[in-house]
């Protein structure tokens, strides 16, 4: 499918995609398959998983992030004039995504949505 080239060596040749295609160092289907790597199914701890982009087999190391709810959950305090608790949405762990990455090569895993 990548034609003899690994999806890992273009994440840590640290050149944005858009370098890499006028490079001609990778293709389309390489693109394509890194946007199938979002449809991992995961949830809001740490998963054990086999990598699809080194194959080792890992427990997923991961980030909280707001989302567009977050925001909004925010905007609905400051509206009901609950100004001291505009940054609790930002302060807890439940109102944020959870992304999930490899800890050996940092590969992008799926994100689970809250
Ligand atoms: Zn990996």
């Amino acid at each position: 499918m990548l034609r003899g080239i690994r999806p890992i060596s273009l994440l840590r040749s640290g050149l944005p995609v858009a370098k890499l295609l006028r490079q001609k160092k990778i293709n389309a289907s390489t693109i394509r398959l890194f946007s199938n790597m979002e449809s991992i199914p995961v949830g809001p701890v740490p998963v054990q998983r086999k990598c699809p982009c080194c194959g080792n087999s890992i427990v997923s190391r991961i980030e909280h992030k707001p989302s567009a709810k977050t925001h909004l959950i925010a905007v609905i305090l400051f509206v009901s004039l609950c100004l001291p608790c505009v940054f609790l949405p930002y302060c807890t762990d439940t109102c944020k995504n959870v992304d999930h990455y490899c800890p050996n090569c940092n590969g992008y895993l799926g994100t689970y949505k809250h």
